[in-house]
């Protein structure tokens, strides 16, 4: 493939670029794929940039998936569950073993007592000195037996402990795995499943909508202020969209820097309220550090909005979303723009939301 700009100069046109070439390539505007393609053409990874340049036409999902384990494994790979999966599996193989060999153990200490206990039920004459040795290996072996039943028990002890740390560490990490770490909120392998949720039920396709965030000339940002800014301004924009709507409203980092709300129960107009009133609220923030709260001054965002009734699927919503997302940066951006049907017009809003 001959992906459309090799090199993007600001992030818009980056972004314009990463879209143009996943629609040339017929690839789902999914934010894993979109995450692929984004790096691959910011040239941040020379090894991505060629497994990407060598993809045919039309990848596979799985093709795709497999490159973003590969150079994004915190977002795509279940790399620590699986681990965890494994530990788990090799200490109750562990623990099987302990008791198989126990078994045998006690087998054999059965056998011991059985073979005793016939011989002091025969007839033969048994001598004092031979009771007292009888006794002697008995007793012997009644302690080492209980010693051995004392060991087992630590073991096994420690091997549960082991066990409950895993669990635990695995609950910590499944939370982990769907959580943005930088700004806490929820990342993108939680918005997949938020979103796939919506098609699950008639009510979840009338009553949900999406609202896709991206931050505005962001590349310039980071540039100017270096990376540490960059890190700051996306913690500030998803502390005031998750402060300036309900708590019912799904609020995920879905990208580099790209965001997404999920509104349930309200209207095309209510929705296209809300993102009107997220994208006031950062446009209106300063943004800087502790000592120079308006250092990197404001940042806007572009918004695309669908409804999931306008869709026929998680990833029809998304790339409708996107279509929207992509008309408002292509209309001079800081604006919101409702998903249209109408192939290369405007939406209907188009207009509407204009800032100035
Ligand atoms: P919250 O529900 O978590 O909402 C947080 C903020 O999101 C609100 O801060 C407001 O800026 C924005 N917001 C939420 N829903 C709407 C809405 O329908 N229209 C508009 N224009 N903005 C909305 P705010 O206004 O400072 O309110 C703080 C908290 O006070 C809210 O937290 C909520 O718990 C409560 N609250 C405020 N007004 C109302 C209300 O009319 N009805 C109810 N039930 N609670 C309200
Ligand atoms: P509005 O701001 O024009 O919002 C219209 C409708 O949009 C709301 O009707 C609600 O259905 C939906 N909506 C707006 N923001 C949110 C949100 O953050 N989450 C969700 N799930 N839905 C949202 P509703 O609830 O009947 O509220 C009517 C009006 O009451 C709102 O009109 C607003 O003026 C006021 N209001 C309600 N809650 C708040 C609040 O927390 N803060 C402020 N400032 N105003 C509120
Ligand atoms: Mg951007």
């Amino acid at each position: 493939m001959q992906p459309a700009t090799a090199q993007a100069e600001t992030t818009t046109d980056l972004a314009s670029a990463v879209v143009a070439t996943m629609r040339q390539l017929g690839v789902v505007g999914l934010p894993r794929n979109y995450e692929i393609f984004y790096e691959a053409l910011a040239g941040s990874n020379h090894e991505l940039s060629l497994e990407v340049v060598s993809l045919s036409n039309r990848p596979t999902q799985d093709q795709l998936d497999r490159i973003g384990r590969k150079f994004f494994p915190d977002n795509h790979g279940t790399g620590i569950v699986e681990h965890a999966r494994e530990t788990i599996a090799r200490e109750l193989e562990d623990i099987a073993s302990i008791l198989r060999h126990e078994r045998g153990h006690l087998e054999k200490y059965g056998r011991m007592l059985d073979q005793t206990a016939e011989g002091l039920n025969s007839r033969n004459i048994i001598s004092k000195d031979l009771l007292q040795k009888i006794v002697e290996v008995m007793s012997t072996a009644t302690v080492s037996t209980i010693e051995h039943g004392k060991q087992v028990m630590t073991t096994l002890g420690d091997k549960t402990t082991e066990l409950e740390s895993v669990k635990s560490k695995l609950e910590e990490y499944k939370k982990l795995a769907d959580t943005d770490p930088l700004t806490l909120i929820w990342n993108r392998r939680a918005f997949d499943r938020a979103v796939a949720a919506i098609y699950n039920s008639k009510s979840g396709v009338m009553f949900n909508a999406l609202i896709l965030t991206d931050i505005d000339r962001f590349k310039g940002i980071n540039d100017r202020f270096g990376h540490p800014a960059g890190d700051k301004i996306l913690r500030g924009i998803a502390r005031i969209m998750r402060s300036s709507t309900r708590d019912d409203v799904f609020v995920a980092r879905t990208g580099g820097e790209e965001f997404a709300l999920i509104v349930e129960g309200a209207s095309e107009e209510a929705t296209l309220g809300i993102a009107e009133r997220v994208r006031q609220a950062i446009e209106q923030a300063q943004f800087g550090d502790a000592q120079n709260p308006a250092l990197y001054g404001s940042v806007t965002v572009s918004m695309g909005v669908c409804m999931a009734a306008q869709a026929d699927g998680p990833e029809d919503l998304y790339s409708k979303a996107d279509r929207a997302l992509y008309r408002a940066k292509m209309a001079g951006r800081n604006r919101v723009n409702l998903f249209s049907a109408a192939p290369e017009t405007p939406g209907k809003n188009w207009m509407l939301y204009r800032k100035d």
